[in-house]
């Protein structure tokens, strides 16, 4: 395409026209991604962060997360819970459990419970209704979102029917060749981008999103991301760092970096200025301000561990993943303070994706 940058100010002006028209070419992404420097970035962290506070003013939404099976039929390459790791130490918890953790979580000021899980064929459909049911019936004020992967349209339907508000489907990477890279033959992204229109059309507000340094991720490929997400226009969008796990075949891959992870959080809020985007544990545990830098380049939510500590440990998608920090939910006075220092508030409500604010700030 046209001349390298000159300096940065072809980076600004890319930066400026994806907040100002909610999109760039697929051309115009890669060269972003490939030729900013330092000072583009800054300029999209800093543009992305006014952008936030603009949409969301200083308010940082929480969601408990209850990590309630490691079990996983699937064999995700880069996952430390996927089925072929015959090191991962299995549980799953009991619905008296998942309840006991969301009564300690509303205690603490949560309003929204995030179930998340493994492909675990014990929590048919018609036990995640009753989960699901027993839940909004006990906290009827409250959010219920559920991450647990790939179902046909009929387990969606009775998800949704029984209760649940929402749901997060990381679609991983939206290029063909990298998925392939990614997942075993039995996984595909055609199935996966299925599941988050059905998603969609079902009425969740629905989560996409992706790794940040993946093996096999290029410019190109993130460039397919972005332009996958502005055409789905998710509610939510989750995307932290690619850390290795020792057990799984990526072991010696290198880890996804803190500024491209920063960077990419930036753009994605200048893309879709209302979408709910969390500050990832992923990031807390490859630096640890991750979570405020995030926040400081665009992201509004945060999502600290709700899980029994028993079994936090075992529930380990990557190496030295953190969980018993000022990332417990335990802990959340601590997170608190530590968000006030960088000038926002964490509040208590729901913190629905807000269909009212105007398109087009
Ligand atoms: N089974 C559910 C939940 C998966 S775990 C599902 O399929 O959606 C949630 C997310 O953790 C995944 O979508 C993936 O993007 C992320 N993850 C898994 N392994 C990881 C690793 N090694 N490093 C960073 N993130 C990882």
């Amino acid at each position: 395409m046209s001349a390298p940058f000159s300096g940065q100010e072809q980076g600004k002006e890319l930066v400026d026209k994806l907040y100002r028209t909610g999109g760039l070419t697929k051309e115009e992404f890669c060269e972003l991604i490939k030729k900013r420097g330092k000072e583009t970035e800054k300029y999209a962290r800093k543009l992305a962060c006014q952008v936030r506070e603009k949409v969301y003013g200083n308010q940082i939404y929480i969601r408990g997360l209850i990590e309630f099976t490691n079990y996983c039929k699937n064999d995700c390459y880069y996952c430390g819970i996927r089925r072929g790791n015959r090191n991962a130490q299995r549980y799953r918890l009991k619905q008296e459990d998942i309840l006991e953790c969301c009564e300690e979580g509303y205690g603490l000021g949560f309003r929204t419970f995030v179930l998340q899980g493994g492909e675990d064929g014990y929590f048919t459909a018609e036990r995640m209704e009753e989960i699901i049911r027993m839940i909004k019936k006990r906290f009827p004020d409250c959010a219920l979102t559920l991450s647990v992967g790939e179902k046909d349209e009929n387990t969606y339907r009775i998800y949704r029917e029984a209760g649940a508000d929402r749901y997060l489907l990381r679609h991983e990477t939206a290029d063909e060749a990298h998925y392939r890279r990614l997942h075993p033959e039995n996984l595909s992204l055609e199935h996966r981008k299925e599941c988050l229109r059905t998603l969609k059309k079902l009425g969740f507000q629905t989560g996409a999103g992706f790794m940040v340094g993946s093996p096999g991720q290029t410019e190109e490929t993130l460039a397919e991301d972005f332009l996958f997400l502005r055409g789905l226009q998710p509610e939510m969008v989750g995307i932290g760092p690619f850390i290795a796990h020792r057990d799984t075949p990526f072991r010696d891959e290198p880890d996804g970096t803190l500024e491209n992870t920063l960077f990419y959080l930036a753009l994605i809020r200048l893309m879709m200025p209302r979408v709910l985007l969390p500050a990832t544990t992923a990031l807390g545990t490859i630096h640890p301000e991750g979570r405020e830098l995030g926040i400081l380049s665009g992201a509004n939510v945060v999502m600290p561990n709700l899980s029994p500590v028993s079994v936090r440990k075992k529930y380990m998608l990557y190496d030295g993943k953190i969980c018993t920090g000022d990332e417990a939910a335990e802990h959340l006075s601590d997170l608190g303070r530590r968000i006030e220092k960088i000038g926002c508030r964490i509040v208590t409500d729901r913190g629905d994706y807000r269909k009212d604010i105007p398109q087009g700030f």
